[in-house]
């Protein structure tokens, strides 16, 4: 993303290349500079982290010196996910993003990310997982799209974290409307029943993690997780790229 770190021959490859095919910034219509991938580096820069104290369960931000570990959500309800981490706040700069990787076919964008995701999963402290398992599309959004976002982000957080992929362990029957085009009391019904463990003998007893691109309600990771949990996994946690504010969802 930067000169320090980018190899010099890709650079100069890169320089050579947009003499003839400029490229530019799909947020803000800007010609790129050669170090710059993807996106220009003002645009990279809107892309906010969410702002510690976190909320211990869900990772909602806390008010600053509130002293609370949990959020008044996770404080008065039990959840089947053991607990959530978030990298990013989900807000305009990430919301264009992530709909063109999702919308516009262009998974290539998360690569955008890259660089902030790795730092976050190297200098957090997770517990042991014996496998990462990303939430899965059901067939026809999957056919549709032609990849999940979620799989391509568990294999970057699988290679920094040096945990297998399990991108096999849950499937998700079909539902008529996507969780995003629904209100936030509809979400939890659209989700139940629809996701399925595949292998419930693999899933005995195993530490998983699951990763999704965005963490709204938690309807979605709670679901998968309660029936992992059915399955007999030990426990399940998730990391979501971003977070939608508890206020905003
Ligand atoms: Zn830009
Ligand atoms: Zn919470």
């Amino acid at each position: 993303m930067y000169p320090i770190s980018a190899a010099p021959v890709r650079l100069y490859g890169r320089a050579l290349s947009r003499l003839f095919f400029p490229e530019i910034c799909p947020l803000c219509g800007i010609c790129l500079r050669t170090w710059e991938y993807q996106v220009c580096g003002s645009c990279e820069a809107l892309l906010s982290e969410l702002r510690e104290p976190l909320c211990l369960s869900c990772a909602d931000e806390l008010p600053a010196f509130s002293g609370l570990s949990l959020c008044g959500h996770c404080s008065r309800s039990r959840h089947d996910i053991d607990r959530v981490w978030s990298l990013f706040t989900y807000n305009d700069a990430f919301k264009k993003i992530i709909h063109r990787v999702k919308f516009c076919g262009k998974p290539a964008l998360l690569r955008v990310f890259e660089s902030r995701l790795d730092d976050f999963l190297r200098g957090t402290d997770w517990p042991s997982f014996d496998a990462i398992v990303p939430v899965p599309m059901d067939r026809l959004k999957l056919w549709t799209r032609g990849f999940n976002q979620s799989y391509l982000l568990s294999l970057m957080a699988g290679k920094t974290l040096q945990l297998t992929v399990n991108r096999d362990l849950l499937k998700k029957k079909f539902t008529d409307a996507p969780q995003s085009a629904l209100a936030k009391d509809k979400r939890l019904s659209n989700v139940a029943g629809t996701f399925k463990v595949t292998d419930p003998e693999w899933a005995q007893n195993r530490d998983i993690l699951l990763v999704d691109d965005i963490y709204t309600t938690g309807a979605t990771v709670n679901e998968c997780a309660k029936v992992l949990k059915q399955a007999g996994a030990a426990s399940v946690c998730a990391f979501a790229l971003a977070r939608v504010g508890r206020n905003n969802s």
